[in-house]
């Protein structure tokens, strides 16, 4: 693959993006919002690209919300997005589950993580425990104390969960190791933006612990995984070479729109800095680079 020396600043998008380029796939946080604020001028980029006729989707791997908590936060931010361009790896999760036909089954999904999860799980018509409703529970270690589980448990789900905690754990190894459950991963960024002052650590602390308890690796769902544009392109019937992947992350976004043959933009308004793309350690290279998607239409 071609070096660093290939990474190139978009300096005529019309030409060297805009002219091929049919689909729009946007990351989310760092590309259209950065925790709860806009990024600048995105609106009025969407909409010029709208005009053109271009097609674009949302794709993110925070699964805290499902694509109907995103449409309200779409919403909050006076931006007009249609249900269908909505892509979270809750959702992820279950579109996962239900090509597998889960119900069929009869069997039910322990859930780590936020609302999300669940709200998407119900959609599918999938059975689920877990979740928020074990926010705060604890184990008295008492002498021979068993955490019992329900056996009915087919599938571990495990997300970004602001109440991680030792019976999630605990549950979630003994539904793995004693009941064959199939561990699933949302998404697995190692830290994330929660607030502006630092970096939190992601979702990928959560499924890190549970692979580090059962020994086991998930079937990841989220970026970088091709299940979301596999699902798009066969669901849209859209040839990847008319698809561009626009996003801030080099390991998930851009790894993602370079292993499916997707063209790919790295945008500086999120996580990565011009001086870790450019840098020799990086081995993740998109076709080009912006300070934002303002520049799309300087
Ligand atoms: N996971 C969590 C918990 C997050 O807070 C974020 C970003 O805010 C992400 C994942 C990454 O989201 P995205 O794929 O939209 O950048
Ligand atoms: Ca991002």
């Amino acid at each position: 693959t071609p070096g660093a020396a290939s990474v190139k600043r978009l300096t005529s998008p019309e030409e060297e993006l805009l002219k091929n380029t049919d689909v729009f796939i946007f990351d989310c946080d760092g590309v259209i919002w950065r925790g709860d604020s806009l990024i600048d001028k995105v609106p009025s980029v969407l909409e010029k690209l709208r005009a053109m006729g271009k097609r674009m989707f949302f794709v993110t791997n925070n699964s805290t919300k499902s694509r109907k908590g995103y449409k309200s936060k779409f919403s909050s931010l006076g931006l007009d997005v249609q249900d269908e361009e909505i892509f979270s790896s809750s959702f992820a999760a279950a579109a996962y589950l239900e090509q597998k036909n889960f119900k069929a089954t009869g069997k039910k999904v322990y859930v780590i993580g936020e609302v999300g999860i669940g709200e998407e799980l119900d959609l599918i018509g999938v059975p689920h425990i877990g979740g928020p409703a074990d926010k705060g529970k604890t184990i008295e270690l008492t002498p021979g104390y068993a955490l019992e589980i329900d056996h009915d448990v087919g599938a571990v789900v495990v997300g970004f969960d602001r109440h991680f905690n030792y019976h999630k754990i605990q549950y979630a190894q003994l539904a793995i190791n004693e009941n064959g459950a199939e561990f699933i991963a949302t998404n697995m960024d190692a830290v994330t933006h929660l607030t502006d002052a630092q970096e939190w650590a992601g979702a990928g602390s959560m499924v890190g612990c549970i692979k580090g308890c059962t020994g086991k690796e998930p079937t990841l769902v989220g970026k970088p995984s091709p299940l979301m544009i596999d699902y798009i392109v066969y669901k849209y019937k859209i040839p990847k070479d008319k698809i561009c992947m626009v996003g801030d992350r080099l390991d998930t976004d851009i790894l993602f729109g370079k292993d499916n043959g997707l063209k790919t933009v790295l945008t500086l308004s999120g996580v990565t800095s011009e001086e870790k793309l450019l840098g020799a350690a990086n081995k993740i290279h998109p076709d080009f680079f912006v300070s934002s998607i303002a520049d799309f239409f300087p």
